[in-house]
């Protein structure tokens, strides 16, 4: 049987430049993302995936037809994205495999201060013997998430092929702009037509995500009065002061990201946009569980209200807008989905390693749109980042697990 690995894939998929662009109103937001999306088509197609198609948004959607007897098995769905982040250089990524490795510092060739060491990072200590890949130096490499691609690609093959494995229909989708938080804009769940999928855009091996941030955004505005700074006694009201006093009236010793980890919650001010007669504060709010926010939210507003408590001349006003929810509240209806890929994992040999996502992820939205998305681990490591490195070994235990979970769903439970 003819077969490309995993590896071989990935090499192919990173030299194409897939920043995405926050600025693009179109979608995709990048003609380079269109290019890998096109060649997945036409990839898909060579491996006789007929239905595989790119639709008018960039979103490629593809069936494996199920294996003979178990057309009534639920369709189940694999996602990964094409796009690369826009905050570090895409452009000309040169991928290098370094066969065999030895547990010694990798030096980047492009950039002798770019260097991966084992003893700062021990998942790269665990990799002794197998085959990393890295870029040059001067780029990211793009494993977050075509380590994921790649992986979906190469089962895809191996179910085209294999007739020893049974499956149910598997539907596999690859999704444009997931790194500007458009990736789930366009998705169309009804369309895909899956009873649940897995998205491939996680680290090391055994990694199970279900829970992620519950996220809104919030901004406060502070209005006082601006006049000509020479004449101004007991007449101006500034509102940077204003701002700033609630800024640092914030938990000092809490509840922000410098001081939280696990399952803790922050509210987190990162755009300030000042002048005398107005200031905003834009803040993150972050909870594993919705309502919380709420709370963390009145928190805010209760600050701010004391700051210009004692001037009757200043207003502040209130936005709240919801960015995500965390998907474990859709998939603690479907414990069937997270069930079957921790027995996937231990089939292929694999001890699942399930905590909580500080952030979202495009099944945090997919979930909530119908479609029940938990994250599966692909390999990545160092996303968004010149020393960004996948192993080889390890996208092919994510196929492995791909191609155990579609045998798993077969089974009667
Ligand atoms: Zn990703």
């Amino acid at each position: 049987m003819i077969s490309t690995s995993a590896l071989e894939r990935f090499l192919r998929y990173v030299t194409i430049d897939t920043r995405s662009d926050e600025r693009s109103h179109s979608s995709p937001s990048t003609p380079g993302q269109l290019t890998l999306l096109q060649l997945l088509v036409r990839e898909l197609h060579a491996i006789g995936v007929a239905d595989a198609a790119l639709d008018e948004h960039g979103y490629v959607m593809a069936t494996i037809p199920a294996t003979e007897g178990h057309l009534g098995v639920p369709a189940i769905g694999f996602i990964a994205h094409v796009d690369t982040s826009p905050e570090m250089s895409g452009d000309g990524v040169r991928p290098i495999v370094h066969p065999d490795y030895d547990g010694t510092d990798i030096v980047l060739p492009d950039d002798p201060d770019a260097v991966l060491r084992p003893t700062e990072d021990p998942a790269l200590a665990a990799q002794i013997g197998n085959d990393i890949v890295t870029a040059s130096g001067k780029t990211l490499l793009g494993g977050d998430d075509k380590a994921g691609v790649a992986a979906i690609m190469a089962a895809a093959e191996h179910l085209m092929r294999n007739s020893d494995a049974p499956h149910g229909p598997v539907k596999i989708a690859f999704t444009p702009d997931e790194e500007i938080g458009r990736g789930a804009d366009h998705f169309d769940v009804e369309k895909f037509g899956a009873a649940c999928a897995y998205t491939l855009d996680g680290g090391s091996v055994g990694e199970l995500e279900y829970e992620s941030f519950s996220a809104d955004a919030m901004t406060v505005t502070f209005r006082g009065f601006n006049t000509h700074p020479g004449y101004a006694k007991d007449r101006m009201v500034n509102a940077i002061k204003l701002a700033a006093d609630f800024i640092t009236r914030l938990p000092q010793d809490g509840m922000s990201p410098e001081t939280t980890e696990g399952y803790e919650g922050f509210v987190h001010p990162y755009v300030i946009d000042a002048s005398v007669e107005r200031t905003t504060v834009k803040l993150l709010v972050r909870d594993f569980a919705t309502s919380a926010l709420k709370q963390r939210e009145a928190f805010i507003e209760r600050l701010a209200s004391e700051v210009i408590a004692g001037e009757p001349r200043a207003s502040v006003d209130f936005k709240v807008e919801p960015s995500y929810r965390n998907m474990r509240e859709v998939l603690d209806a479907h414990p069937q989905v997270i069930e079957r890929a921790r027995e996937a994992m231990r089939r292929v040999g694999i001890t699942p390693i399930e905590k909580p996502i500080r952030g979202g992820t495009d099944g945090s939205r997919l979930s909530f749109m119908g479609l029940p998305t938990p994250n599966l681990f692909a390999g990545e490591h160092n996303f968004h980042s010149r020393l960004e490195w996948v192993s080889a070994q390890d996208m092919d235990k994510a196929v492995a697990v791909i191609v155990e979970l579609c045998k798993g769903w077969t089974e009667k439970r």
